[in-house]
């Protein structure tokens, strides 16, 4: 068992606009408060589009909604001519919590080089906003590399530098298991975490290897949930798909009743 605060978190992706953002987020609200369950055993968060965030902030502050929300990416810049960017300072002043920083389609789809990972972490830090820190290995690195090489890799480009009381998220995320309905077994989350919180532990020391979470995300559910929650090194989960269902999503937010 561990003593940090479970995380369960949903990746919107490119879905939902403003308006459908304040629907989910007042039904999955609800969900979580029907009156014979607690809200949640964790945290939750949601990771809407840029466009949504307003939004959410305004519905989350006028209601006291127990949820806590974030982008799916920030420019590694402050201002300046990035046209197009959003710079994590806007993010701070919409009380964002957190960021998502290196998924798997930013890396792919975007070119999102370790060193540009590394810069967004660095600017997420600076702006007071809790990055997650998404890494994980394709079919062919685990082929070729086994389970670990490629995210311990990737986890320690992105905190080089960091100062040891950062405050950072970290989603183990096997680019083979997102969106593929094939997740991990809890084992190989296991594996896998434990590796990068030795990682963490030499790189940043053994308090911040303890205090800091360690996410499982990649076809997560309501009915797989359990058995990740089950493993001593795994905090939580980053969810794709489920977390736009409020009653999927709520169901993987009460992994334990
Ligand atoms: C993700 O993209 O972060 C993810 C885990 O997606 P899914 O849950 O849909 O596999």
């Amino acid at each position: 068992g561990h003593t940090r605060v479970p995380l369960i978190a949903g990746n919107w992706k490119l879905n939902l606009d403003h308006l459908q953002a304040i629907a989910l987020v007042q039904k999955l609200d609800w969900t979580l408060k029907d009156g014979k369950h607690d809200y949640a055993d964790a945290e939750v968060a949601i990771f809407p589009p840029f466009t949504d965030l307003r939004s959410v902030q305004t519905i989350v502050a006028a209601d006291k909604l127990k949820l806590a929300y974030g982008a799916q990416d920030l420019s590694q810049h402050d201002s300046g001519a990035y046209t197009g960017e959003i710079s994590g300072a806007f993010l701070a002043k919409l009380d964002c919590r957190y960021v998502l920083v290196g998924h798997s389609e930013r890396r792919t789809l975007h070119n999102e080089t370790d060193e540009v990972v590394q810069a967004k972490t660095a600017a997420a830090v600076r702006h007071g906003l809790v990055p997650v820190i998404c890494i994980g290995e394709t079919a062919e690195d685990l082929e070729e590399h086994g389970p670990s090489a490629v995210p311990v890799a990737q986890l320690k480009a992105a905190i080089d530098g960091l100062a040891p009381d950062a405050d950072i998220v970290v989603a183990y995320e096997p680019v083979w298991a997102i969106g593929s309905g094939q997740a991990a077994t809890p084992d190989q989350a296991q594996q896998v975490a434990a590796a990068l919180r030795s990682t963490l532990a030499e790189v940043l020391g053994d308090e911040a290897a303890q205090r800091t979470r360690i996410l499982y995300g990649g076809s997560v559910k309501a009915s797989n949930i359990a058995g990740f929650m089950r493993e001593p090194d795994v905090d939580g989960a980053l969810v794709g798909g489920a977390s736009l269902l409020a009653d999927e999503f709520a169901g993987i937010a009460r992994f334990s009743q």
